[in-house]
């Protein structure tokens, strides 16, 4: 039975060279006391941008683990699949982000709804969660209202679940649901709601990742009410809690934060309710890594800087269709990208600068970062010449990657989460 641990980080990156420089930041965790779980994910549409197959993320963790001699589990994630493409996968991963956002607000069969209805004759007329200030009062029109929205989403996760059971057998993966690629968040309330169904419809997921308040763009900081962001956060963990106890949900599900990289306001937050309520979690953030090798190969100088001027220059050029599939995470002002012209004339540290999340660097541009996140199509584009370049400036890359992962990540999410730790 594959059960993930407490602390558990999704990572990777979409050309698939950095599988050690990532195992190393996460073995230097390990060797300050904290047992953290790397779990390689890649989506389908990074695969499909990239042109790779999930057999070469499998390998890339392999490779990794082998070279490293890591003794400690790690997993492979299928990211963000559904039905229909979750197939070339299965013989590769060993944990699934079983994505059914696209199935809120779709009508289930009514006699689920009644099902569900009456499943939830056990709460009478109110829940109390403990630890949350306020009942939830039960009626009819929460729950039919809450079975409108999530019961045809869950019976989809129940779908691809039974179909990833079926090849895999029982316990050979972990389960995760996610709900995060929407626009309006999932309430606390909701979240009981969702779980009651997953719980009857016996999924056993081990994570779940909601839609949280507040904006989660792509690369940059998070933007938002922290303090809402830190009732709602708790609010789940309190949910969480009563659903393990009283659904019968694996006793390690875990709230899942699909982070689209770096979002450090929320962190601090974060690891006080973790350590509050003494709970785990996954975050994934893969993408940041593909930011560190830009900056590595800008470092690098030569035609490694050459080529990521280039790769800025056709995405300022691009960049309508290069946003397009992710505008609903980004949000780049026009006016304060700079011009290639600008960019060209640049050295290397003034375009790691620029791009490095430290936003205390007086060069630091967001928008140019966000434009970057989404310009690996570009690099992908580039073909073999990209990837020449990624072997050629490995060691320079390795440190960039290293250092962003165990610094601005591990450092400030998990590290703090010891015991030891004080407040
Ligand atoms: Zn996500």
């Amino acid at each position: 039975m594959i059960q993930l641990g407490k602390y558990s980080f999704g990572i990777g990156d979409r050309f698939e060279h950095q599988g050690e420089a990532l195992l190393k930041a996460i073995n230097k965790a390990s060797e300050a006391g904290i047992h953290v779980i790397p779990v390689w994910n890649k989506s389908n549409r990074e695969h499909h941008y990239v042109n790779t197959e999930p057999i070469s993320t499998r390998k890339e963790a392999d490779a990794a683990v082998a070279s490293l001699g890591w003794n400690a589990p790690y997993l492979v994630d299928a990211d963000h699949i559904n039905l229909s493409n979750v197939d070339r996968f299965i013989p590769f991963c060993d944990f699934y982000t079983i994505d059914v956002a696209s199935w809120i607000d779709k009508p289930a069969p009514p006699e689920s709804v009644d099902a569900f209805k009456q499943a939830c004759g056990i709460f009478g007329t109110s829940i109390s969660v403990p630890g949350l200030e306020v009942t939830v009062q039960v009626n009819n029109e929460l729950i039919t209202r809450t079975a409108d929205k999530y019961l045809s989403a869950v019976q989809e996760a129940s779908r691809i679940y039974r179909h990833i059971e079926a090849v895999k057998g029982h316990g050979t993966f972990v389960a995760e649901i996610s709900l995060d690629e929407v626009e309006v968040p999932q309430t606390p309330v909701d979240m009981l709601f969702i779980l009651k169904m997953i719980a009857d419809l016996g999924i056993p997921i081990q994570t779940i990742a909601p839609k949280f308040t507040g904006r989660f763009n792509k690369g940059v900081d998070y933007i938002g009410d922290t303090e809402k962001f830190a009732l709602e956060f708790e609010q789940h963990l309190l949910v969480i809690d009563y659903a393990v106890k009283n659904f019968g949900l694996p006793e390690n599900l875990k709230l899942s934060v699909h982070s689209g990289s770096d979002k450090f306001t929320i962190y601090p937050v974060m690891v006080r309710l973790l350590r509050k309520h003494d709970k785990g979690i996954h975050l994934k953030t893969a993408g940041t890594t593909w930011l560190e090798e830009v900056i590595g190969l800008a470092l690098s100088d030569g035609d490694a800087l050459m080529a990521v001027k280039e790769i800025y220059s056709i995405a300022y050029s691009r960049r309508e269709e290069l946003c397009a599939p992710y505008s609903d995470v980004i949000d780049i002002t026009e006016a304060v990208l700079p011009s290639p012209d600008l960019v060209n004339g640049w050295t290397g540290s003034e375009f790691a600068g620029a791009l490095r999340h430290i936003q205390e660097h007086p060069g630091y541009n967001p928008d140019f970062r966000q434009l970057i996140h989404v310009a690996y199509k570009v690099a992908a584009e580039m073909g073999p010449r990209f990837l020449s370049l990624l072997k050629e400036n490995r060691e320079v890359i390795g440190k960039c990657v290293e250092e962003n992962i165990w610094e601005r990540h591990l450092q400030r999410l998990f590290l703090p989460l010891l015991k030891s730790v004080e407040d």
